[in-house]
């Protein structure tokens, strides 16, 4: 569907009408929630500032097509597609999973998404060359962080006898073989099975001025063996749920900012291309980039993301992890990953 001009006269006429819709539509919306309108494009809803989908991606030249009308909306544009879809947190770019902090809504003729959503999420990943501030450090150091150790076994498959921090240090140590033989600098927050408290792993690549910070973990679900897959997490921008808490739900860290939020921008892409490129390697379920806020990722000074590589409580899965072919491909998702962030965001060192 071609994107909607409208001239001053037409442009009042459709504000009313969106002033008409809103005091019907009110009910309509899921959760309870209720919109007051500022204008065609921006409104809040819920309490959230949304902006219209079409036209900011249109400020990126993206061309928008209704898959099925009011329901899932496609964006087209020269080496960029995505898609959302009415009351759904999930979108997709290209052809990866992404999450929305907010669910898009249908408005008027138009899908709307949450404002932090199109500058925190969309923004970074249409344009990852921007000049964003502070800038990108160049990748020469790289924190490589192996969730758990000691005391803290992690996630277990009882049935299987597996811990998490096994498997964590050995793909830290095969990804760490891999980024040296590369000509990067690595620094591990810890290489054997010892305990290291949460905020001791960001204090370690901090004073160890590593320029990306990588947390390997592996996931598990009770009681849902079904469930597989790999997922990578963000930092959660400010005002904004992490994807663990419901639309309906408050996000008791949502209005804080952290060190971490200072690499917003940064920390997406680096999601985005270690979720793509681990996917891509192992082909196993894309479960998406998410967003959380987690310990490791609250403090760090770079841009961090932490990867949930796939699920020791599914036995196909676990079995998988269990070869070293596997891990040495999580491993090899992750370096690609990291290439793919430093080649989109110009930080390639150069000798
Ligand atoms: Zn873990």
């Amino acid at each position: 569907m071609a994107m909607h001009r409208h001239g001053l006269v037409s442009g009042m006429v459709l504000a009313v009408l969106i002033g008409l819709f809103a005091a019907v539509d009110a009910r309509a919306l899921p959760g309870g929630r209720t919109q007051s309108p500022s204008s065609s494009v921006n409104m809040t809803i819920g309490g959230v500032a949304y902006t219209d989908s079409r036209v900011f991606f249109g400020r990126y030249g993206l061309k928008a097509n209704w898959v099925k009308t009011g329901e899932r909306l496609r964006f087209q544009g020269a080496s960029v597609k995505v898609e959302i879809e009415t009351d759904k947190r999930d979108a997709v770019f290209n052809g990866r999973r992404v999450l929305l902090g907010d669910p898009a809504v249908f408005f008027g003729s138009s899908l709307y998404i949450s404002r932090v959503d199109a500058e925190k999420l969309f923004a970074p990943l249409f344009n990852p060359a921007g000049a964003y501030v502070p800038p990108a450090p160049v990748v020469r150091v790289i924190a490589i962080d192996p969730g758990h150790g000691g005391q803290d076994t992690g996630t277990q498959n009882k049935a299987l006898k597996l811990n998490e921090k096994t498997f964590t240090l050995d793909v830290a140590l095969r990804l760490r073989a891999l980024l040296q033989k590369q000509g990067y600098k690595v620094v591990m927050t810890r290489t054997d099975d010892r305990f290291i408290p949460l905020p001791e792993r960001a204090e370690i690549a901090n004073k160890a001025g590593a320029d990306l910070f990588i947390s390997i973990h592996f996931n598990s679900v009770e009681n849902s063996p079904a469930v597989l897959g790999t997922e990578t997490y963000a930092m959660t921008p400010q005002n904004q749920r992490s994807t663990s808490t419901a639309p309906s739900e408050k996000d008791p860290g949502a209005r804080m900012a952290y060190p971490g939020n200072r690499n917003d921008p940064w920390n997406v892409i680096l999601g985005y291309c270690i979720q793509d490129k681990v996917l891509g390697k192992l082909g196993s379920e894309d479960r998406g980039l998410k967003r959380a806020r987690f310990a490791v990722l609250r403090f760090v000074n770079v841009p961090a993301v932490l990867v949930e590589s796939g699920y020791l409580s599914n036995t196909a899965e676990a079995r998988k992890i269990c070869t070293a072919a596997y891990r040495d491909d999580i491993a090899e998702g992750i370096a690609a990953g990291i290439r793919a962030y430093s080649a989109a965001t110009g930080t390639t060192k150069t000798k």
